[in-house]
């Protein structure tokens, strides 16, 4: 498959008071055309601030993209000006937030909001043209009685409606990746569980890429094919979904998988990895996990581990010096000092 987006050696830094903090540090993935790849974490390890990156919407100041680049075939969006990225935002690249309320306009009716989302990027397109357009985009996303909805404020529309509508929204200009950063966190399981059937359908159905933001491995489960781990702003993991279930390789991905609340994996009781996440710049020397591990040894605390990859045929990388007796290579070197 070709690949769609290229991350490469992405840092992004906030600049605060307390110095120089890179939320994201040095990562490396890509998304293929029309897949479904998932970006796993606690909050606070760097998820949402590689989506922002690439979206050109990091906070700035005080954040900023520091080194690397973001391909998105032969161009470099790291490289654009605001202009331009406006132009590749909804077209290109669309994204869903955790809240759409915060996303939506209280003052405009749905109608008003989908219809704009075309003209924004389709100028020329016929009233009528643009209209039916929506209607057909909102039964396609699974809202009833489109017509009538049009003309409905926000906040007339459930939880589960309102992230439909932002689904509708973000499809609208066939982009061909959809961000989608916890898009299903703040409703409850069963709309959730509709949610990510319906992105799952629209993926199969549009060949939209999604590049799936969550905390969550269950959801993961259910609609993914590849995932990466992430932890205090480094990539831990990278697996086929597959393999992440079956044969977790990175203490962290481990604890994250005996977290996740489903019988499938929930022993008796309901287990959470000890600790926090590290403020990120905090830890400036060996492995990130380290105060959380139960496998530390004393160099983890001085050396801070490689991305081993150890799959042959797929795809397999975990950033822990476990893989040294089963590991066969090294990903990626640290550099050093
Ligand atoms: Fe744990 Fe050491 Fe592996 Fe880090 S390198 S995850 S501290 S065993
Ligand atoms: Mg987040």
């Amino acid at each position: 498959r070709n690949v769609l987006l290229k991350v490469k050696d992405l840092e992004t830094t906030f600049f605060t008071e307390d110095g120089r903090v890179p939320a994201v540090d040095h990562i490396d993935f890509h998304i293929n055309e029309g897949e479904i790849l998932a970006i796993v974490g606690e909050s606070g390890c760097g998820k949402s601030v590689t989506s922002l990156s690439i979206m050109g919407l990091v906070p700035s100041p005080p954040g900023k993209i520091t080194s690397g680049q973001i391909l998105l075939g032969e161009l470099d969006l790291t490289k654009q000006s605001e202009k331009q990225m406006r132009k590749i935002r909804g077209k290109e690249v669309a994204m869903i937030f955790q809240e759409p309320m915060t996303s939506l306009n209280p003052l405009y009716t749905i109608g008003n909001q989908l219809t704009e989302a075309i003209l924004l990027h389709n100028k020329k397109m016929k009233k009528k043209e643009v209209a039916s357009k929506v209607i057909e985009m909102m039964k396609l996303v699974g809202l009833p009685r489109a017509e009538e909805l049009m003309k409905d404020y926000p906040h007339q529309l459930s939880g589960g409606m309102r992230q439909r509508v932002m689904i509708a929204m973000a499809l609208l200009c066939n982009p061909k990746l959809l961000i989608a950063d916890e898009p299903t966190t703040a409703l409850d399981v069963t709309i959730q569980a509709q949610i990510l059937k319906l992105m799952k359908e629209l993926n199969k159905q549009f060949r939209t890429a999604v590049l799936l933001i969550t905390h969550d491995l269950g959801v993961v489960a259910e609609v993914c094919e590849r995932v990466v781990v992430m932890y205090a702003g480094q990539i831990v993991e990278e697996a086929p979904v597959g393999e992440i279930f079956k044969n977790p390789q990175h203490p962290y991905t481990k604890g994250l998988l005996q977290s996740v609340p489903d019988m499938r994996y929930k022993k008796d009781s309901l287990y959470s990895i000890k600790g926090n996440v590290p403020k990120p710049g905090s830890i400036q020397m060996g492995c990130r996990f380290a105060p959380r591990c139960d496998y530390a040894t004393e160099r983890c605390i001085t050396e801070n581990p490689p991305l081993y990859e150890l799959g042959e045929g797929t795809i397999h990388k975990s950033r822990c010096f476990l893989q040294e007796t089963e590991g066969i290579g090294i990903a990626e070197r640290v550099a050093e000092g």
